[in-house]
């Protein structure tokens, strides 16, 4: 049986529009780097998939260390901006808005569990209009969180936000590791959003979208 839900935010509840390169060129540009861009995205992507309280902030100014500059006295103006024009970029995938409305009029509690910078999710969630819908928010930078799927301390903080336990907790999410072994690994059940042929590697039912995860919910979880 499942009384709760978990549902990641990108690639499955969501997608940015604007390519992670082209957001990486903005920052570049506003920053006047000269370093080359594909370097700077490769140390970008580190540092963002770092452990630990996370910010875009914080993941650019280690990244500048990194380049050997100095971050300019406007970068948190500068950061702001950028996180505006990234949430502004982030559109729902097909179906998943009418789910999460569907699930909540039915009264399962929901969570969001993400990997990612706090300022970034936060700004996405908001800008999808989707934070009503969600019982409780673990963002993996959050300092409050501090820990990235598969950790179990994410799962364990989400389970206890939705007050439920973990084998009737299900956790939506198209990493097989972050999402669906970690979440396992936990106690807890899980969906793929992906391929059949994954889902079955994994033991999981998989499901291609969120109009199939609906589907999924509907037929096999009775939600
Ligand atoms: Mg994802």
């Amino acid at each position: 049986m499942v009384r709760a839900i978990c549902f990641d935010l990108d690639g499955t509840l969501a997608r940015y529009g604007g390519g992670f390169r082209s957001f990486v060129g903005l920052l570049r540009h506003e920053l006047l780097l000269e370093s080359d861009l594909d370097r700077v995205a490769q140390l970008l992507q580190e540092e963002i998939a770092r452990d630990g309280p996370l910010t875009l902030e914080s993941a650019l100014t280690r990244t500048l260390g990194r380049l050997e500059q100095r971050p300019p006295p406007d970068l948190p103006e500068l950061v702001r901006s950028a996180v505006r024009a990234y949430a502004a970029d982030v559109r729902p995938t097909e179906g998943a808005g009418e789910l999460l409305a569907r699930l909540h009029a039915r009264g399962v509690p929901l969570a969001l569990v993400s990997n990612g910078p706090v300022d970034i999710q936060r700004a996405s969630l908001a800008s999808l209009g989707f934070e009503r819908f969600f019982r409780a928010v673990l963002i993996s930078g959050d300092a409050d969180v501090a820990a990235r799927k598969p950790a179990a301390r994410i799962f364990s903080l989400a389970c206890a936000g939705l007050e439920s336990l973990p084998t009737e907790t299900l956790m939506v999410g198209d990493t097989p590791e972050g999402d669906v072994a970690g979440a396992r690994a936990f106690g807890m059940q899980a969906v793929l959003v992906g391929d059949a042929a994954e889902g079955e590697r994994l033991g999981v039912p998989a499901a291609a979208d969120m109009r199939a995860v609906d589907v999924l919910l509907r037929e096999r979880f009775a939600l």
